[in-house]
């Protein structure tokens, strides 16, 4: 383990590897600090020890390549990063992973999150793989199969009215006054993000060391973006190559604080205090911790990169494109990311020769409320004239 430190990223204040959440300085946010050791290249760095992973199989993703969707796009070189086969259906397993490991090493009992659905049941199953008590704060809306699924791992589930921040200040209150490790995975947990950056490892082994012109990635506050950006930051640092890949954060059009400072050329990010779109997993207003959005913004600039809002008739357009064309089914939020595409292309943010990634967040499964499919399913007696009338042979 070459972790050293906690640093803060705006001040760059240096903390202990503790269960520390916010620059006690500036309120601003930790990240972990390596040792530049000149040591042989990792896997990853992560925050653990390798014997401490509490493990359910997530990571190794397919990577796939979606020549018919691409053409359909006009775009070159697609390929799909299939986030949504980690073992609960979403990306969230790489944090929580990373999260669950630091909670035993910490000698915590109990767990907390504040989460929009996929980081729940996330939380919830690798709580319960630890032999962790899980309490889980989802707004609301949130779609019946992810409270479900939360349920099934044993979690203690609780709806709060009103968008997701209130579940994060909630958590975070209980979390604090209570001595309970935070798993929320925003910017808040600095272990969690670790987590993601192991996306960018495998899409460089799995690109053969060629790293891609764009990569699109659906944003609520952002830590998945950071994750792969870090990620690739530290690759680069073991080869000859320069060249780094441009981040594409995606938004809805109904909760886009961070697009929206993209595009007035702001750099600061303003609450969106009001969420209101179909893709719940990037339905994050940043309310009370705005520097989360900042900071993916700033990430993104450096990056040479562009954020982006789509409205939700693309988003399911992208949907059913995807799982019409491709065979993969994901939830909306994770279409974002197409959507996205689709949107930058018409634009001009990228060209037809750029070689581009989509980082497929959530399982299609995970959120069927929405789905435009034909809901007049034919009902057929056992009878082969009616079956031959219906399939329309
Ligand atoms: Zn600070």
């Amino acid at each position: 383990m070459h972790a050293i430190g906690l640093r803060c990223v705006f001040c760059q204040t240096l903390y202990p590897l503790a269960p520390l959440y916010e620059c006690e300085a500036c309120q601003g946010i930790l990240e972990v600090t390596y040792a530049q050791e000149n040591i042989e290249e990792p896997r990853a760095w992560l925050p653990i020890a390798g014997e401490n992973r509490i493990y359910l199989g997530e990571g190794d993703t397919k990577l796939l390549s979606a020549e018919r969707l691409a053409k359909r796009l006009g775009v070159k070189s697609l390929q799909l990063k299939c986030e949504f086969m980690n073992p609960t259906g979403s990306f969230k397993d790489r944090p929580v992973s990373i999260g669950i490991s630091k909670a035993i090493e910490f000698g915590y009992q109990k767990v907390i999150a504040a989460s929009s659905g996929n980081g729940a049941a996330s939380v919830a199953a690798y709580a319960a793989r630890a032999g962790l008590e899980a309490i889980i704060l989802v707004p609301d809306s949130t779609p019946l199969e992810k409270v479900k699924q939360t349920l099934a791992y044993g979690a203690k589930v609780i709806r709060v009215t009103g968008p997701y921040s209130n579940c994060f200040s909630l958590a975070k209150q209980l979390g604090e006054s209570q001595n309970i490790f935070n798993l929320t995975t925003t910017l808040l947990n600095p272990y969690t993000v670790e987590g993601n950056k192991v996306v960018a490892y495998e899409l460089y082994e799995q690109m053969s060391g060629t790293i891609p012109d764009v990569i699109y990635v659906p944003i609520g506050a952002g830590p998945l973006l950071i994750g792969i950006y870090k990620g690739y930051v530290e690759k680069s640092q073991y080869h000859v190559s320069t060249k780094m890949p441009r981040m594409a954060g995606i938004q809805a059009e109904g909760n886009n604080p961070i697009a929206t400072a993209f595009v007035q050329g702001e750099p600061v990010v303003q609450a969106e205090p009001d969420p209101r779109t179909i893709a719940g997993g990037i339905a994050d207003g940043l309310v009370g911790y705005e520097k989360d959005g900042t900071y993916t913004l700033q990430i993104v600039k450096q990056s040479n990169g562009f954020v982006t809002d789509v409205p939700d008739s693309l988003i399911l357009q992208a949907q059913m494109l995807l799982a019409g064309e491709e065979g993969v089914f994901v939830e909306p939020s994770a279409a974002a990311g197409i959507a996205g595409l689709m949107k930058s292309l018409e634009e001009n943010r990228i060209t037809e020769n750029d070689s581009v990634v989509v980082v497929l967040t959530g399982h299609g499964l995970k959120d069927m409320g929405n789905v435009r499919v034909a809901s007049d399913v034919p009902t057929i007696d056992h009878c082969m004239e009616q079956l031959i009338e219906a399939v329309d042979i």
